[in-house]
């Protein structure tokens, strides 16, 4: 066991503040990994305010963050993806049980006994998993990801959640040439899919409620922005669409988004509205359409992720931040001020 320097919240109205943390030293197939940057996802902030307590309540103290890149520092014997030097990343996993038909089919993320990066069982050390607010993390090697060499890292973090959350569903539901693909909701997670959706050779829509993202939008990769609230300009998509992905987690119409649907279209589910959403079963029947959800992506299937993301040039919008700004991030977060997404520069940790 050692000490490493972190920034943890106490309670769930106590702010972020340096701290020490234990970490484990790495075992026969761990990695150790010196943290470069991390993204602030919304999770982390729901984690930290304890606002998912019914599913997921918070044991504190609480070190979020899986969006995490860095260099490997220290390998165990039987470790054969790292040596130290590398670069290496991690996600919202860090453990699995390994033997479940999920694990075998590199589900790693529908195991009944999946880790959490933070604030999970942790089995090494007892207590809770600890995130990537922390100069460095301890995993097993499979849930390390390899990093392309040209993308910048700041850039990189995120792909690790908002990446993978966008990326998955697409590659389920076939998005491809000769599709046409909603995204709806221009944050962390929309303004990665509509990258992957261009990337990936689909003509991209955007469905925004603020006409002044138009621009954006489009130098994201859209081929057309279409404003939520003009209910004419909706129209004119009726029926249309092969797949669309809603990134929104406030409270919304998702029966109007259904309703543009073409025949056994489908509506993935990835913001988190903390109210159940009414949906017309018309909406479904007619045109075989479907609702459904998704969570992050399997280690292969991330990987597979962070490959294409090299190939095309892909990471995205960050603001750097020293984590000495992280609370002042969270209040932004809330507000919706940022393009896209912080990514704090762990180096910012040292002075602490
Ligand atoms: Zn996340
Ligand atoms: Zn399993």
């Amino acid at each position: 066991m050692y000490t490493a320097k972190a920034y943890s919240a106490a309670g769930a109205s106590s702010p972020l503040a340096s701290s020490k943390i234990s970490r484990r030293d790495p075992a026969e197939r761990d990695v150790q990994i010196e943290i470069l940057f991390c993204g602030i996802c919304h999770s982390d902030l729901h984690s930290v305010r304890n606002e998912w307590s019914e599913f997921m309540p918070t044991a504190y103290p609480i070190v979020p963050g899986h969006e995490i890149v860095g260099r490997v520092t220290k390998v165990g014997s039987d470790v054969t993806k790292f040596k130290p030097g590398d670069l290496a990343a991690i996600g919202c996993m860090v453990d699995s049980d390994g033997t479940c038909p999920n694990c075998h089919a590199g589900l790693e993320q529908f195991c009944p006994n999946m880790i959490l990066t933070f604030n999970s069982p942790d089995r090494h050390l007892g207590g809770v998993t600890y995130g990537g607010y922390s100069e460095s993390i301890v995993v097993d090697e499979h849930f390390a990801l390899s990093v392309p060499a040209n993308l910048p890292l700041a850039g990189a973090a995120p792909l690790l959640c908002a990446g993978i959350t966008t990326y998955s569903p697409m590659r389920h539901w076939r998005v491809g040439p000769g599709k046409k693909v909603g995204v709806v909701g221009l944050g962390g997670l929309g303004h990665m899919a509509v990258k992957f959706a261009h990337a990936l050779g689909a003509h991209v829509v955007v469905f925004t409620t603020s006409p002044g993202k138009k621009d954006d939008a489009c130098r994201l990769g859209a081929d057309e922005v279409v404003v939520s609230r003009n209910i004419d300009e909706m129209k004119k998509h009726t029926s249309s669409f092969d797949f669309i992905l809603d990134a929104v987690s406030a409270d919304h119409d998702v029966s109007a988004y259904i309703s543009l649907l073409g025949l056994d279209g489908n509506l993935t589910l990835v913001g988190a509205p903390p109210k159940p959403l009414p949906v017309a079963a018309f909406g479904l029947i007619m045109g075989r359409r479907s609702l459904s959800g998704s969570a992050i992506g399997g280690i292969p299937e991330t990987q597979e992720m962070l490959d294409f993301c090299g190939e095309h040039n892909i990471t995205a919008d960050v603001e750097v931040i020293p984590i000495q700004k992280v609370n002042e991030a969270y209040s932004r977060l809330l507000k919706s001020d940022v393009k896209y997404r912080f990514s704090i520069d762990m180096a910012s940790l040292k002075s602490e």
